[in-house]
């Protein structure tokens, strides 16, 4: 009899934000397939007779290509093991989840999904951003920054984001930053738009940074910016200045921001 495999989000970072399913079978779990963005500290959780595997991948660099993660986890599942795939934020959200569980039924292995709160909505929410606002944004688009390296065109058509008057949350953008930003100024959004980057958000490492679109991509390269983070383009940005509880908290900065602030939670 297979096992199951459930796919599981481990959330931002914050050991706090795993959900009690998530918590729940990493303690039951025979097993537990793991991405490099995954906590140390939720690593603990896992049951103490847990085979472990890490599978991730670093910078862009693949550890191990798709094809192989999920061959471990029919195999895995082939010999009556319940196994976790425990990935960062939300298997679902940029995570390849949907890949997985598509060779899990092609595999006849059955499969579980548990949701886990998506590094965008941690990172806003940690940032005092709230994604949408009654008087500045009614809808959330949340994009890729960095696709599949095999693919010739970006699927992206930047310029076409440019007019929908809704919060930008680009996932793995830093690389692609520079461009990204002049496309979108491209297609009609004005270079002075509130813009943030939130790195290893609710994590110690926490930081975050405002400027605008025209002049984001620059000055968080200076500032030493960089992955694992999220940038969010819109109105709602200039809402952490009255609304950034955790880097505050954590800093104790003055309340006001300059146009381009910088707060870090461990500083
Ligand atoms: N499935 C994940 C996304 C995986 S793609 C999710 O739902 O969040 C990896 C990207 O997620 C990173 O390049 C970064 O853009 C974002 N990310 C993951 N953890 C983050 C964190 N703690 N702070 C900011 N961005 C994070």
């Amino acid at each position: 009899m297979n096992g199951t495999v459930y796919l599981v989000g481990a959330g931002p970072g914050d050991p706090e934000l795993l959900t009690l399913k998530a918590r729940r079978l990493l303690g039951v779990a025979d097993a537990v397939v793991h991405d490099h963005l995954v906590a140390a500290e939720i690593l603990t959780l896992i049951g103490p007779g847990a085979e472990k595997i890490f599978v991730g991948k670093k910078g862009g660099a693949f550890c191990c290509p798709q094809r192989n993660i999920e061959d471990v986890l029919i195999g895995l599942a082939r010999e009556g093991k319940t196994v976790v795939r425990l990935k960062g934020g939300d298997p679902f959200v940029f995570g390849r989840g949907g890949e997985e569980a598509e060779a899990l039924v092609a595999a006849g292995v059955p499969f579980e999904v548990v949701p886990g709160v998506t590094s965008a909505l941690a990172a806003a929410a940690y940032a005092g951003m709230p994604l949408t606002h009654r008087a500045h944004s009614s809808a959330v688009v949340f994009l890729t920054g960095h696709e599949d390296p095999n693919k010739p065109d970006s699927a992206i058509h930047w310029e076409d984001y440019a007019k929908l008057g809704a919060t930008l949350c680009i996932y793995m953008g830093m690389k692609n930053l520079e461009t990204i930003t002049r496309r979108l100024v491209a297609g009609g959004l004005a270079p002075d738009t509130p813009a943030a980057v939130i790195q290893s958000a609710t994590t110690g490492a926490h930081r975050q940074f405002v400027s605008t679109l025209g002049r984001i991509a620059l000055e968080s390269e200076h500032a030493g910016f960089g992955a694992p983070a999220i940038v969010v383009i819109g109105a709602v940005v200039n809402l952490s200045e009255k609304l950034a509880w955790f880097a505050k908290k954590a800093a104790s900065v003055p309340a006001v921001a300059t146009s381009a602030s910088e707060w870090n939670s461990t500083a």
